[in-house]
């Protein structure tokens, strides 16, 4: 069917909400996914469909065999990088995840998670035909994961079927209170049990240092557009060498007449995943985020300095535990939410009063409890987010310490 033109006038200059040179972005799942100007460049280099294929060895034709751009290298510094053995770049953490799930599981079989696992653990299970079995949270205002309780949810599993798990999955990071686990607690448990540990990454790998052997993670996820400085889709798959064969089990199908086999295909990336430019942004951002790893800790110095500053407003307090691990971060505002249910624009008042001094990120309308990541802001910029809550609090009588 032709479209009328009028209507593919709404595709033409298409242009974000706010450009990031020029606003403060708190967006908690944008901060690290930020390009690299490397990656900018390298976007317009390999924008074309198949652009990383010029060079596809012809026996495997395989993109992790290419070796011109680097796609090859890559995926070993990548394994080096996370502290494990094998790497696949595939579209994103969830497809990671699902990959792991599916072929480390039998339909029926369980996963054991945490209870701030991100929703598209739980979706990774079902696709893969699995049950989940939650591990329990504390309460508030920490809510820790009861990393102890593992063992006792395995066992209650093993109980309930005579089996053992598929796999126990952790969320390294949280997605809700920014909460640091101590993955090596669980990575102990898995392997008494000898159940394979599931470390996801998706807010940790890439803006902090992981490290896989350390952490006893067999399997890693990660996701290049939430922590990579990388264009989506991109995520990452991690694996230890023991579940290489099971994991990343060949394609044994064949033909019926023709009798076409694809025996180097890759059965669960379906022969070559994320390819173009969203990989390139990936390798291209590379270098930054190996070095960027390692100022972690100032980039933790700048949330908590931030978080002290909030909290000068009566009434205000971080979530989770403290004091802040991560750049990602929950506050409880009630007060804004009072100013809120006097104010003409209800809870957008705190949206518009940000935006009007060009910060953005922080979820339009919600003034009793918000998110925000300050992951790669400059001191200058911290500061400047500090002093215009201050100010707007001010500016509606709350009080300030
Ligand atoms: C954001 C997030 C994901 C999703 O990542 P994708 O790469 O978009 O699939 C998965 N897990 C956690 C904990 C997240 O915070």
């Amino acid at each position: 069917m032709r479209i009328p033109e009028e209507r593919l006038e709404r595709y033409r200059g298409l242009k974000r909400e706010f450009s990031e040179e020029d606003h403060i972005n708190l967006q908690p799942i944008q901060r690290g996914g930020v390009l690299s100007e490397e990656a900018m460049r390298a976007i317009l280099e390999f924008g074309d469909g198949y652009s990383v294929c010029d060079w596809c060895p012809p026996k495997s034709a395989r993109l992790d065999a290419i070796e011109t751009p680097p796609v090859s290298q890559f995926y070993t510094d990548l394994a080096e990088f996370l502290g494990m053995d094998i790497a696949r770049v595939v579209t994103r953490c969830r497809e990671a995840k699902f990959i792991a799930f599916r072929m480390l599981g039998t339909p029926g079989d369980y996963v054991v998670v945490d209870g701030l696992a991100h929703y598209s653990s739980y979706i990774a299970a079902e696709l893969a035909g699995l049950r989940v079995k939650e591990v329990p949270v504390g309460g508030s205002p920490e809510f820790r994961v009861d990393l102890d309780a593992y063992a006792s949810k395995i066992d209650e599993v093993k109980r309930e079927t005579g089996r053992l798990p598929a796999a126990v999955l952790l969320t390294h990071v949280d997605y809700q209170y920014g909460n640091v686990n101590d993955a090596r607690t669980v990575g102990k448990i898995a392997d008494e049990y000898g159940v394979p540990f599931v470390l996801n990454c998706a807010y940790s790998a890439g803006v902090m240092p992981v490290d896989g052997k350390e952490l006893g993670a067999d399997v890693i996820t990660g996701s290049g557009h939430k922590s990579w400085a990388a264009s989506a889709p991109t995520g990452i798959l991690a694996l230890n060498k023991s579940l290489e064969e099971k994991v990343l089990r060949r394609a044994s199908v064949q033909g019926d007449l023709t009798k076409r086999a694809f025996a180097a295909k890759e059965l669960a990336l379906l022969g070559c995943t994320v390819m173009g430019a969203p990989l390139i942004t990936l390798m291209a951002s590379f270098p930054e985020v190996v070095r960027r790893v390692e100022r972690w800790s100032e980039e933790v110095e700048k949330t908590r300095h931030l978080v002290r500053e909030l909290e000068r407003i009566e009434g205000i307090r971080q979530l989770g535990v403290k004091p802040k691990s991560h750049t990602l971060t929950h506050v409880e505002t009630e007060p804004f939410f009072e100013v809120s249910q006097r104010h003409k624009r209800k809870g957008y008042f705190l949206y518009d009063e940000l935006r009007s001094r060009k910060i953005v990120g922080i979820q339009p309308g919600l003034t009793k409890h918000f998110k925000f990541n300050t992951y790669g802001l400059t001191w200058e910029q911290i500061r400047y987010v500090a002093d215009s809550f201050i100010e707007i609090a001010e500016k509606y009588g709350l009080n300030v310490h």
